[in-house]
């Protein structure tokens, strides 16, 4: 079994899906198996049940966790949809004050065919938006979505109604793409009042 619970840099990860509608030319999956304390992050046929992440939330000591809990593994976490927010509400109940974060490829609505803007920021505290290129052409070139055309204008929904709900909205990009497209994604980032990072591309 896979690790469902793994710590990185002092940050807390959730490991709950290897799902996701993308094959992203960057994404970290294509470079090894585990990140962080996880042995592996790869589940062998199946997602976890919410009973298997509860029994790996329950044996895990949070008692050295000051930063986040962040949904981040090997897979899009708004893939196992239920999961996610079952698993956020346990642990709301379970460390009371605790912050959790979201990253995600923003596709949630096409994923499970309905609006879950306010369900999910509902439940989450911050949440990180891969934007990951400034036209839907170019992040089809690099992200290869199975959604095609619809993926990219359905990320800037989600973020908007996402910052709308007076969401923590952060969107990402990778430093692999062009300086003057990096560019372009932070005038869409300014147009929408979300601050953007530029991740550095880590091999
Ligand atoms: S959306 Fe995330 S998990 Fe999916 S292929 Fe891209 S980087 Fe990998």
């Amino acid at each position: 079994m896979a690790s469902i619970v793994y710590t990185y840099e002092n940050h807390v990860y959730l490991n709950i899906t290897n799902a996701c509608p993308c094959k992203c030319e960057f994404c970290i999956r294509n470079n090894g198996d585990a990140i962080g304390d996880a042995s592996t992050l790869w589940f062998e046929g199946h997602s976890p049940s919410f009973d298997e992440i509860k029994g790996e939330i329950d044996a895990f000591d949070f008692s050295d966790c000051s930063g986040e809990i962040v949904f981040c593994g090997y897979g899009e976490p708004t893939c196992a949809y239920d999961n996610l927010i079952k698993t956020a509400k346990y642990l709301k109940e379970k460390l009371p004050g605790c912050k959790l974060r979201l990253n995600t490829n923003g596709l949630s609505d096409l994923i499970n065919k309905k609006p879950t803007a306010q369900e999910i920021c509902g439940v989450i505290d911050s949440l990180s938006i891969s934007l990951n290129a400034p036209t839907g052409e170019k992040y089809e070139a690099l992200c290869h979505p199975s959604f095609k055309e619809k993926t990219y204008p359905a990320i800037l929904k989600f973020a908007k109604e996402c910052k709308d709900l007076n969401a923590n909205v952060k969107f990402t990009v990778v430093d692999v793409i062009p300086k003057e497209d990096i560019e372009e994604c932070k005038k869409i980032s300014e147009s929408m009042g979300i601050p953007l990072r530029v991740r550095t591309y880590e091999a």
